[in-house]
């Protein structure tokens, strides 16, 4: 069966042989490596999930291509019902480990390469579909971890890829040989690259003929010859170093990004689904996005997290009661659940593709991504509010376990007189860690920048509102189209 356990998936890992660098040195066990572990924790989290009985029909789909069970991260929506698990699925991640669980860029990818393979096949007569379901079943029957490779540095963003300075500022084709090409350029902000299996590089704009080479999609293990990983660093990272855990805020998961460099790297046609045409790079980045602004349903999960801290908060300070905090609990939850429902909405409002695979409603995908822009800074700035002053002015960990200091801060942080102050303190950590810390590159940077900055969603919005329609509601209605 091609259920990886969380195990079977940390040993996987293990195997490979990942070029990964940080503070400047190369990490030789990258598994192990303290600040890069509870990340991989986070991705064993969509294994381990999908063994529970209780979340099997959120956490698993039959395989369109072969009939079994398989892990829906690499399952390619069938119907609406799949698109609608698939939200559930991020709220339900989000909640079990309050980061980013990595997994949802690579079945982003693999959905929007379904799509638009075959759409370029019906143009060119190519083959890219029937290549690329190959290579999806290889992923469905390895349970592999994909990730999902778009953004490119992208240099002078007045300039198009083939005007940059350095041509390598957008990732691109290099050579073209009998058995396939050579690439070259990078990927930023690569989430989950160094937990992943396989990486899926896909062109980050729409292009015009003058940039063709760099109109290219393919797939690579992650450990491929000429792939270099630069890890990424997150505020307050170096506390992972730190003896004790509790100074973390989330003492079991987190996420990561790199740059990911492809230093010549040679590709075989057989993992080549995208090569000079152009005109699909546009679609296959529009598509993408859409998915992936769906999949900030993640957001909703970290944030029931954090709105569950902040009310822990306040009753540790005996605060809850207060009806000004009680009205801030419920601005929160209506926030949260604002977020929820734009994206159930993009997903029930789906529809089938040529290829067969359902996409998810363009238009409500790129609403969804504008609030998730905006609401997270808001329920985190009222979780700020409600936390108190503490949440950024406590000592360590270490001050509390030293005998010297430890009474007093037992003395002075206590709250509610049953309550410990170690509690009080452990709950304050993990409001810093999602607002703050390293938890809140996920939860607020990515929420204003991945999938595409604000304005990318403010310009699909222009494109998809259907202002045409309701100017003619209204004309109608006021008289000056009677008909
Ligand atoms: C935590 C995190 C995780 C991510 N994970 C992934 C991932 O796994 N895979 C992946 O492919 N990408 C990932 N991304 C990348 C994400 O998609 C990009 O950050 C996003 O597309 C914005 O690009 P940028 O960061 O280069 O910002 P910039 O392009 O530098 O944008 C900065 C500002 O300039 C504006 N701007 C940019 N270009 C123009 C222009 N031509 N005209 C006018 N205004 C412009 C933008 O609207 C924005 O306001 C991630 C990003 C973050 C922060
Ligand atoms: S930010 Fe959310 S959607 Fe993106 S990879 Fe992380 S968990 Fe998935």
């Amino acid at each position: 069966m091609p259920l990886k356990t969380a195990q079977e998936y940390e040993e996987s890992l293990r195997k490979l042989n990942l070029a990964v660098y940080m503070f400047g040195k190369r990490v030789e066990n990258v598994v192990d490596h303290p600040i890069i572990r509870p990340s991989m924790a986070a991705v064993a989290q969509t294994y381990e999930l999908a063994h529970r009985p209780e979340h099997e029909d959120i956490m698993t789909a039959t395989s369109h291509l072969t009939g079994e069970k398989i892990n829906r991260f690499t399952h390619v929506h069938q119907n609406v019902t799949d698109l609608v698990k698939k939200s559930k699925m991020g709220r339900l991640l989000g909640r079990e480990t309050g980061c980013c669980f990595q997994r949802c860029v690579g079945m982003d990818s693999l959905n929007a390469l379904s799509i638009v393979t075959y759409d370029t096949d019906q143009a060119y007569g190519t083959q890219y579909y029937p290549r690329f379901l190959k290579y999806l079943e290889y992923v469905q029957e390895n349970d592999l971890t994909c990730d999902g490779a778009m953004t490119d540095p992208k240099g002078d963003r007045g300039l198009p890829p083939h005007k940059q300075a350095d041509p390598d500022l957008y990732l691109r084709v290099a050579e073209t040989r009998e058995d396939g090409i050579i690439v070259r350029g990078a990927k930023a902000h690569q989430t989950g690259a160094v937990n992943s299996h396989e990486i899926i590089v896909m062109p980050t704009i729409a292009m015009r003929e003058a940039d063709k080479h760099y109109a290219v999609s393919f797939a690579l293990p992650s450990d491929a010859e000429g792939i270099i990983y630069i890890m990424g660093r997150q505020s307050c990272d170096t506390r992972k170093l730190e003896e004790g855990l509790m100074d973390r805020g989330n003492i079991l998961f987190g996420g990561h990004e790199a740059l990911v460099v492809f230093d010549n790297v040679f590709v075989p046609w057989e993992r080549v689904f995208m090569c000079g045409e152009y005109e699909f790079a546009g679609k296959l980045v529009e598509k993408f996005a859409a998915y992936h602004r769906q999949s900030y349903a993640c957001k909703v999960g970290v944030g029931d997290v954090l709105i569950g801290a902040a009310q822990t908060a306040a009753e540790y300070n005996n605060v809850a009661g207060a009806s000004h905090i009680k009205d801030k609990v419920i601005e929160m939850n209506h926030l949260n659940e604002t977020l929820y429902c734009g994206c159930i909405a993009c997903a029930s409002e789906g529809h089938k593709e040529p290829s067969g695979t359902y996409a998810v409603n363009t238009l409500l995908a790129n609403v969804h991504k504008q609030n998730v822009t905006r609401f997270p800074y808001e329920i985190a700035r009222i979780a700020q509010d409600v936390a108190g002053g503490l949440m950024v002015t406590m000592p360590s960990e270490s001050d509390l376990n030293a005998p010297e200091t430890g009474r007093w801060l037992k003395k002075y942080f206590a709250g509610r007189s049953d309550t410990p102050a170690e509690h009080r303190m452990r709950i304050l950590r993990l409001i810093e860690n999602i607002t703050l810390g390293t938890a809140a590159v996920g939860y607020l940077t990515e929420s204003m920048h991945g999938a595409g900055s604000p304005q990318a969603q403010r310009i699909m919005i222009s494109r998809l509102a259907n202002m045409r329609e309701k100017q003619k509601a209204a004309r109608h209605l006021c008289g000056i189209d009677p008909e």
